[in-house]
């Protein structure tokens, strides 16, 4: 049996006890003075991570909320627009464009491969009348990140709007939103901010702030202008998710006294460590080198069918207390997937990569066992000896 769960599906993702303290703070007026100081804290924290100047609308809804503030601020019925989408994730942006009546068009690639910024261009070219687009950064369901600069500067090359689903990717992967011109950037409390689900995040341009001005499409809860009237005065339009706010707060305090370049390269190096024990266990990932991303790692599914991996993950949790998830959509039964984001460090993917390698040994897989920590144990060394100052040791 096990007795404490380690939850690592790619969101939500676990609580500091810090953060769990936090929200557990008695309630506010959220039109009071208090409230005011937690709203700008909570902002100003956000815009220090996203590298950002812009205003950051705060939304009580979930990461999806966040996705269709996107649509509903920047496109009228009719107006098209070009949605990337490199899994269920991207998909499920551009099925609000199309109930939105936006003109759709998908660049849609399949799993476990990015978005090429050269079709980015072409389609641009082909299709003048495209006013914005919309891109996955870090897609989720394959665990697939995009080479988001080079797609952003094929974007703004063309002078058009540019909205970024960040969702699984802000606070944990490198993210420039003001130097790579990000107009609309999305994220949610659950994944990289050690925050519970609840709220969504959205920073917003300048410019996007002008198009919403002549957007015609009807919204009222997710309408930019009204929510950052509000924020201006320290409120929030609607009763706020002021425990999730709370939590937010103190996850980005957190953060603040790690460093943002630290929180990236810890991502960086626990996702390399994750990577270097799937593939001692002799895994494959869905990802191709060079795109799989530092918060989630997609690998396909080893056994003999999608029962014996359902039967993997159910061994895992019940008598290891491991959570992993497993696939979406078509990759269900495919493949199955670790969420390594937000509170994450080296002794958890010690345990991670040990209790993955005896369950699977368990669920009957012939696999090489013992291989995994030291494997990633190995990718910790070099990084140390890297890290060293020239002369030393
Ligand atoms: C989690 C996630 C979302 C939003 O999901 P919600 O369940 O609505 O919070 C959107 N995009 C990506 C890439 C995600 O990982």
């Amino acid at each position: 049996m096990a007795f404490a769960q380690q939850l690592r599906v790619p969101g939500p993702t676990p609580l500091p006890d810090r953060v769990v303290r936090s929200a557990s703070r008695p309630m506010i007026n959220h039109r009071g003075p208090e409230f005011a100081v937690l709203i700008r804290d909570v902002e100003e924290g956000l815009r220090w991570a996203l590298h950002t100047d812009n205003d950051v609308l705060i939304y009580p809804c979930s990461g999806t909320g966040g996705l269709e503030a996107g649509v509903v601020n920047t496109l009228s019925p009719g107006e098209s627009a070009l949605f990337c989408s490199m899994g269920s994730f991207g998909d499920r942006w551009a099925d609000i464009g199309a109930a939105y009546g936006a003109d759709v068009h998908r660049l849609r690639v399949p799993a476990g491969e990015p978005i090429d910024p050269e079709d980015v261009e072409r389609i641009l070219a082909e299709n003048g009348d495209i006013s914005t687009v919309f891109v996955t950064h870090n897609e989720t369901s394959t665990g697939v990140v995009n080479d988001l600069p080079a797609i952003a500067a094929v974007v703004k090359g063309r002078g058009k709007l540019l909205a970024v689903d960040s969702v699984s990717g802000a606070g944990c992967i490198p993210l420039e939103t003001d130097a790579w011109q990000i107009d609309v950037l999305v994220t949610g409390s659950q994944k990289g901010w050690m925050a519970p689900p609840g709220v969504a995040m959205v920073a917003v341009s300048k410019a996007a702030l002008a198009r919403a001005e002549t957007t015609t499409t009807p919204r009222w809860y997710l309408d930019f202008a009204r929510e950052r009237k509000f924020q201006q005065k320290g409120q929030t339009y609607t009763t706020p998710a002021i425990s999730v706010l709370y939590a937010i707060q103190e996850g980005l305090a957190i953060m603040r006294e790690e460093g943002i370049d630290n929180v990236w390269a810890r991502h960086k190096r626990v996702a390399e460590m994750i990577r270097a024990g799937i593939d001692a266990l002799g895994l494959k990932f869905l990802a191709p080198e060079g795109h799989r991303s530092d918060t989630v790692t997609a690998m396909r599914n080893p056994l003999a069918g999608p029962d014996e991996l359902k039967e993997l993950l159910t061994t895992l949790r019940t008598r290891h207390g491991l959570v992993l998830a497993g696939g979406q959509g078509d990759l269900v039964g495919k493949i199955f997937r670790i969420g390594h984001l937000g509170m994450v460090d080296e002794s958890d993917v010690y345990s991670i990569l040990a209790t993955l390698e005896q369950g699977l040994h368990e669920t009957g897989m012939r696999s090489r066992v013992g291989l995994a920590v030291p494997a990633a144990q190995a990718v910790v060394r070099s990084v140390q000896v890297s890290e060293q100052p020239a002369g030393v040791g």
